[in-house]
């Protein structure tokens, strides 16, 4: 790729970085600038700069690390959350991380080690959505722990804390932010009835969903039609 290719590439990837942080804001998934977004363009990772609210990024904004977290774009400091972001990039084939504290998610990472099989579209993650123990936010022990509930999975919950997922996009990692917001706040629903106790699916009927989906092709959200 010539030079100015490379330039180009960086500034769309920035562009969509942008909107994809600003859509988190938008649909409530964050409040202020507690979430953090990245992408990586080859052996860059283009992520959100800390404290600034994304309606005042501009394109002269761009923050971009290589893989060991060392700056090579950009005079903002980069997220808190960048260790989390590069251990994906490096464990993980993610092309793109989306970090949240949205609300309904992080209350069901209070309650329970795994959020329950409420739904058939846990398949979409892999299965089970587990819960990362808490560790302080930025430390390597927090990224350890949510490597470590991602295994098999492209989301996960960080305890007391918020959301993690991935995916071979920005769209696509943002899909599953909001679809795992979703279903947290479905279950929370659910089990709020006094005296009730939602049915739970099995890991069997999920599993046999998960292969559906990969049947689906490109028309892998799992709507029906
Ligand atoms: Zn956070």
């Amino acid at each position: 790729m010539t030079h100015h290719g490379r330039r180009d590439t960086t500034e769309e990837a920035w562009r969509e970085l942008v909107s994809t942080a600003r859509r988190t804001a938008a649909e409530g998934l964050v409040v202020g600038t507690s979430g953090n977004v990245s992408v990586r363009v080859g052996d860059l990772v283009l992520v959100t700069p800390s404290g600034v609210p994304y309606d005042r990024l501009t394109p002269e904004d761009t923050v971009a690390v290589d893989l060991e977290g060392r700056q090579v774009l950009g005079e903002l400091v980069p997220t808190s959350e960048l260790p989390l972001h590069l251990a994906l990039y490096r464990e993980t084939d993610a092309l793109a991380v989306v970090h949240t504290h949205a609300v309904h998610a992080t209350a069901v990472s209070t309650l329970v080690p795994e959020l329950p099989l409420i739904h058939y579209m846990a398949a979409a993650f892999g299965g089970p959505v587990r819960v990362a123990p808490y560790a302080l936010y930025g430390s390597p022990e927090l990224a350890a722990h949510m490597l470590e509930a991602l295994r098999g999975r492209t989301g996960c919950l960080l305890g007391n804390h918020g959301t993690v997922t991935y995916g071979a996009n920005l769209d696509q990692a943002y899909d599953r932010t909001a679809q795992l917001e979703w279903m947290a706040r479905l279950w929370l629903t659910a089990a709020a009835l006094p005296g009730r106790t939602p049915a739970l699916l099995s890991a069997e009927q999920v599993a046999e969903v998960a292969q559906k989906l990969k049947g689906y092709g490109q028309r892998d959200d799992g709507t029906e039609g």
